[in-house]
């Protein structure tokens, strides 16, 4: 990193730069002003124009990504100083146990947290949230480190991780069979904790290591779900550190919005410290089992839409199952409350439809088909190892029948049959008539998937590091799965994540109809986004304001934590030291010192470069454009021509400036399509109506016809004529440049028939347009 900035630095224009920058202005402004003269530039010149628009982002970049290195820096030893005074165990990165607790499940995935606190009480926690809230770090709670995406170390670098599997009580009151638990439990030490000490069982997942934090606050489906529900709705009562560091109480009776939000969201509102549960008595007779089924290509269909049918309508309670699908074989496999001659009563009639007969049984007692599906050690605390790498998605589906079995049918011995790595899918019956997840009310909690029949996973797995044209092939599973479904039929489970793909868009297929309400909970128990992680619960904007107190009537103290501070002369003599490093082989020089504070990055350099682009007076100058293969003389001419019309796009007092419409034809590459880059806000061009803040939106479109109103690229949805939001963001006017944001859309272009492009009568998508505004 040092490297690269060094060159960045000292690099060909650097020097020139730094001595030229009058020349280096003047050269640029003509650029603009011909663009503003003339209305359209030529493509050659547009063209350069983009050319010195992505060097000038480059460079901006490396600035921006040293200054924001320092600051973290900063935050960092502040943070470590607070951890130290407060008396919180926490590791930094040279101490022994670092790797354990800082690598994730997915090495895919491999993020440095700014330090990892180890607590061992409530109070731990506490005092480690006032600590990273003091000092500008977002706190992310890690309990079993299972996150696909890795988000129980903040799905990026710098985040001040709480480690929490050093606590992990179970203990169960006889009396009232409800047991307490302490956040950092696996599943498997719950599960033989639960029958150890009273014969008793909540409903969860099968993988002992598994944490019971993530799983049980995101959904947490198993073997017992269909009789039992989701591990969430065993959960009566918890308490929650929020992002003020107050303790609170939360049920169905106190504090019941936290509540209601904590089941199925639970990362972005707070860290559960404790949970009550209820339990069910452990079941006596538990009979697991596999069926293989003999399907190819030409009667997986039938087969799947007999399994939908069997899963609606005729599964009952007592059998819990799932398909699994891989390039060599299908099969179902599950655990049934009885004894063998009623687990095949219950799967007769669907192996009569499908084929195939009961390969492997065998009856015995609760844990017996724990440890069967645990296929590890069952009872395990700390420490834990087990890592893969691998990329996988989710899907959650009303069903599976028609276009959608067989997009999917055909995907499975197409497409995939001819990918070399190890990957399977997993289709667990997750809803049905007599399934308790979906009997139980969706009302009580966040997850928003009780009307589901089928929970998806697809699987893909790599040795050594995962291939950059390997996403292509579970997205492709998904988008084609999916490309003949209204948005309502489908969407993404949590606890299977995703951080690929775009926040807007994973809000929404996680979280469905749910996602307003958490917005508002969110804006108000977490307005400044304390609990982040790419792909977190954004606050409702216009809730947004400082944090609401659920404290109980007798509140707990917040926790403060009073660290020495550094006098500013040290902070200077830190970062003169630290700009030095920064500096490459030429060392200091290129960095002026006034009263030993390094200021010429900031004047010399750093002011002139941000000046130019602040004197651009266009939301177009300040847009990049990355078309790839699309001929640029279309769009930029397009872009260029509506420079100066903002058109009310969605409405009166709403300016939204359209930026392009993109012919799309299949066969292209996915590619990125926008990217907004160093934003200028100068005010003074009046462009921008001076207020508060600033919400920029991006929009798209697909121009189709077609009335039934799906989606066709991504897993956006836009449905005919109305814009879809993909992105957005608010910043202040204060500011007269704002940060670099990008979106990728991807296009799926498979996605499109050939022969119905253009096709009047069956319109299907043939451009998409994009619009970036701000209110
Ligand atoms: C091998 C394997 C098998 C799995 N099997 C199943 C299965 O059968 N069924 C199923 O439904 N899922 C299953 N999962 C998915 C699993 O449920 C999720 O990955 C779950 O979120 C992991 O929880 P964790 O505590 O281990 O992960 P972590 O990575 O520690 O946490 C996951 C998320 O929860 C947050 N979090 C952790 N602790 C807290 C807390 N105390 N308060 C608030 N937020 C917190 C983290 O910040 C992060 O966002 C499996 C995953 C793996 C890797």
């Amino acid at each position: 990193m040092k490297q690269n900035i060094a060159t960045c630095f000292y690099g060909r224009d650097g020097p020139i730069m730094q001595k030229h920058t009058t020349h280096w202005r003047s050269v640029a402004n003509r650029a603009l002003y011909s663009v503003h003269k003339k209305g359209i530039v030529s493509v050659t010149s547009s063209y350069k124009f983009l050319n010195i628009m992505r060097s000038l982002a480059v460079l901006c970049l490396g600035f921006a990504v040293a200054f924001a290195q320092e600051g973290a820096e900063r935050n960092t030893t502040a943070l470590r100083d607070c951890l130290e005074t407060a008396k919180v165990p926490f590791y930094e990165s040279d101490a022994k146990d670092w790797e354990d607790y800082a690598s994730p499940f997915n090495e895919r995935l491999e993020y440095t947290p700014a330090a990892i606190a180890v607590p061992t009480t409530i109070e731990h926690i506490q005092l480690a949230v006032s600590c990273g809230s003091e000092h500008g770090v977002k706190v992310t709670p890690k309990a079993g480190g299972h996150s696909y995406a890795s988000l129980g170390l903040g799905g990026e670098d710098g985040h001040l991780v709480i480690q929490l599997d050093h606590m992990y009580n179970v203990t169960l009151d006889t009396e009232t069979n409800i047991a307490t638990v302490e956040p950092g439990a696996r599943l498997g030490h719950l599960a033989a904790e639960l029958f150890e000490q009273g014969n008793r069982a909540i409903s969860h997942g099968t993988c002992p290591g598994v944490g019971v934090s993530g799983h049980v606050l995101h959904g947490g489906f198993g073997m017992a779900s269909n009789t039992h529900g989701l591990a969430l709705d065993w959960v009566i009562g918890m308490t929650v550190i929020l992002a003020n560091a107050t303790v609170v109480e939360c049920s169905e009776s106190q504090n019941p919005d936290l509540f209601w939000a904590m089941l199925g969201a639970g990362s972005n509102f707070g860290i559960a410290a404790s949970y009550q549960f209820k339990t069910f008595e452990a079941p006596a007779n538990v009979t697991w089992f596999s069926a293989q089924l003999p399907w190819n290509h030409s009667t997986a269909q039938a087969g799947l839409e007999a399994l939908e049918s069997y899963a609606k309508n005729t599964m009952p309670a007592e059998l819990n199952m799932r398909l699994s699908g891989s390039s060599r074989s299908a099969s179902v496999e599950g655990v049934y409350y009885g004894d063998g001659e009623g687990l095949e009563a219950a799967l007769e009639p669907l192996l009569n439809k499908t084929g195939g007969s009961i390969s492997d049984a065998e009856t015995g007692g609760w844990m017996d088909a724990v440890e069967h599906y645990a296929n590890a050690e069952v009872d395990v605390t700390y420490p834990y190892e087990m890592h893969e790498t691998f990329y996988s998605k989710s899907l959650t589906l009303k069903g599976l029948n028609g276009t959608s079995a067989s997009n999917f049918v055909d995907y499975w011995y197409g497409t995939a049959s001819n990918v070399t790595r190890i990957w399977w899918f997993q289709i667990d019956i997750h809803g049905g008539k007599n399934s308790a997840v979906s009997k139980a009310d969706p009302g009580l909690t966040s997850y928003a998937h009780r009307d589901k029949l089928f929970l998806i996973q697809l699987y893909d797995r790599s040795f050594g590091t995962y291939p950059e044209l390997g996403f292509e092939f579970l997205d492709g599973w998904v988008s084609n799965t999916t490309a003949d479904m209204a948005p309502s039929d489908w969407g993404m489970y949590i606890n299977y994540a995703d951080a690929r793909m775009d926040r807007t868009t994973a809000q929404n297929v996680y979280w469905g109809v749910s996602l307003p309400r958490l917005q508002e909970i969110k804006a108000q128990v977490d307005p400044t986004e304390l609990f982040y992680y790419p792909i977190s619960i954004e606050p409702a904007m216009e809730l947004a304001q400082p944090a609401k107190s659920l404290a109980p009537e007798t509140p707990a103290e917040t926790v403060k934590v009073k660290v020495k501070a550094k006098t500013i002369a040290e902070l200077d003599e830190e970062l003169k030291l630290k700009l030095e490093e920064i500096s490459g082989e030429g060392g200091a020089a290129g960095l002026e010192y006034e009263n030993g504070k390094a200021v010429a990055m900031k004047r010399g350099v750093k002011e002139n470069m941000f000046s130019f682009l602040a004197a651009m007076d266009s939301l177009a100058a300040i847009l990049s454009v990355i078309l790839g293969s699309i001929s640029l003389k279309e769009e930029t001419s397009k872009l260029y021509d509506a420079t100066n019309s903002w058109k009310p796009l969605l409405g009166t007092g709403q300016n939204f400036l359209e930026i392009m419409d993109i012919p799309f034809s299949p066969g292209e590459p996915t590619r990125l399509l926008l990217q907004a880059t160093n934003i200028n806000n100068d005010n003074a061009s009046g462009n921008l109506p001076a207020q508060e803040m600033h919400t920029i939106r991006v929009y798209f479109m697909e121009n189709i016809g077609d009335c039934r109103g799906r989606s066709l690229i991504g897993t956006t949805s836009s449905f005919a004529g109305s814009p879809a939001m993909i992105s957005q963001w608010s910043l202040p006017s204060k500011k007269n440049l704002w940060e670099t944001h990008s979106y990728k859309l991807s296009l799926a272009p498979t996605l499109v028939p050939e022969n119905m492009i253009g096709n009047t009568e069956h319109p299907y998508i043939d451009s998409i347009s994009i619009a970036a505004g701000t209110i």
